[in-house]
């Protein structure tokens, strides 16, 4: 069984960070130095997480009790959760199903004189232009802020040069992972001033926990190779557990009570250790990665959607399809041994004024996506016959009546 999801790093990874905990202190020179590798500009504020990065934005930024903050439709929910925490309301726009890329022009007709910031989601691994926006929000005097969380091409590319805030995630499952971290760029000063000032006075994550967080993924990731995730896979279903709940239950961070508490840490130095490790490391997987997500594309029927798919430069972090009968397909695959998943993170931003006939495209993707496996591990022969066994599935199910 190729498992759904397999994590960007080597055990030699692990090892580094583990003996990272052993060494004390320096925790600020391992900061500097790996702000400036991100970006030699000195605009960088390394974080714990994009998310605890993004609530220091909005505590820093202070903008006034229920100011509007435009969002990508889907998202994941802590994002809009952090926003309404700091007294905002987040106003969704709806993405385009093909490109999964926000409906630019319905930004315009959303702001008010209420609004203040625009966030723009990069989905999946590809890249949205916000050329278009950047023009806008300078107009509007909107701080504009790019979630690239899942958007990593190396180091190099720290968002578009013009966008106020750009936000990369270092989290468990994202690209070239130091199992936690973020690195966000802030160009005004001031800004960038007042949230090193609050983060000066987070207390510092603790290093046992996150040597025993190394620890914890490092055992995921070896119950993640093919033959034993099977095992694992056979097992599970025969005691009747659902998988795909506790794998989403195992890799979530900050999940349970205290989530202020806990995203408001600074970063040990063993994180920015081995983030800077990370960063340094070769990326060529990403190209490799781009190259075979392109190829599994051509292998599939033109008419069955890849969101994003058309964008470029999309370094696949994942493989979405968009497909009438998920349920149907995600079953035929895990009969072939690939473990499909429809995936649980993004949700789609909720607007309570507007009822539930808005945002359409974003709920008919998170309701219809199939995320395939997709990972330097699978073979071109597999992701061949991984389209087949799709392409097959979807002609049958289109055949029939719904449901
Ligand atoms: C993973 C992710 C985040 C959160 O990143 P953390 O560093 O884990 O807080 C935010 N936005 C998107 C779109 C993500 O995929």
């Amino acid at each position: 069984m190729w498992v759904a999801k397999r994590l960007d790093f080597r055990r030699r990874d692990i090892a580094f960070g583990l003996a990272g905990c052993g060494i004390p202190g320096r925790r600020k020179v391992w900061r500097q130095r790996v702000q400036n590798l991100w970006s030699p500009e000195g605009n960088v504020v390394a974080c714990l997480s994009v998310r605890s990065g993004f609530d220091m934005v909005l505590g820093a930024a202070q903008f006034p009790e229920r100011s509007e903050i435009i969002f990508t439709a889907l998202t994941i929910s802590d994002m809009p959760r952090i926003a309404e925490h700091h007294g905002m309301v987040p106003v969704p726009i709806d993405i385009d199903r093909t490109s999964a890329s926000p409906l630019i022009g319905e930004i315009g007709h959303a702001v008010t004189q209420h609004t203040r910031a625009v966030v723009v989601t990069h989905l999946y691994g590809s890249r949205i232009d916000v050329a278009p926006l950047v023009e806008m929000a300078r107009q509007r005097r909107l701080l504009l802020i790019e979630d690239c969380a899942q958007a990593f091409a190396g180091l190099g590319y720290v968002g578009h040069p013009d966008s106020d805030v750009t936000m990369f995630s270092f989290g468990p499952i994202k690209t070239a992972t130091a199992l936690g971290g973020a690195l966000v760029c802030v160009r005004n000063e001031e800004l960038r001033r007042r949230m090193r000032e609050r983060q000066s006075r987070y207390p510092v994550q603790s290093t046992p926990v996150y040597g025993a967080r190394l620890l914890k993924y490092a055992v995921l990731q070896a119950l993640s190779g093919r033959r034993v995730y099977g095992g694992i896979w056979r097992l599970l279903r025969a005691l009747g557990i659902d998988h795909d709940h506790l794998v989403h239950g195992l890799t979530r961070s900050f999940s349970g009570a205290g989530f202020f508490r806990r995203v408001r840490r600074q970063p040990c130095a063993a994180l920015m250790r081995l983030l800077t490790r990370r960063l340094q490391g070769d990326h060529e997987q990403l190209e490799q990665r781009a190259a075979h997500g392109a190829e599994l594309r051509r292998h599939l029927d033109p008419e069955i959607v890849c969101p994003g798919g058309e964008l470029s430069p999309h370094y696949y972090w994942v493989f979405p399809i968009v497909v009438d009968h998920p349920a149907a397909v995600i079953k035929a695959l895990r009969d072939a041994g690939f473990d499909a998943t429809e995936g649980r993170s993004l949700e789609v931003v909720e607007q309570p004024s507007r009822g539930t006939g808005a945002n359409a495209n974003a709920r008919a993707l998170r309701a219809h996506t199939v995320f395939l496996p997709f990972y330097p591990e699978m073979t071109a022969c597999a992701r061949a016959r991984m389209a087949a066994v799709v392409n097959r599935s979807v002609k049958v199910r289109g055949a029939g009546p719904a449901g």
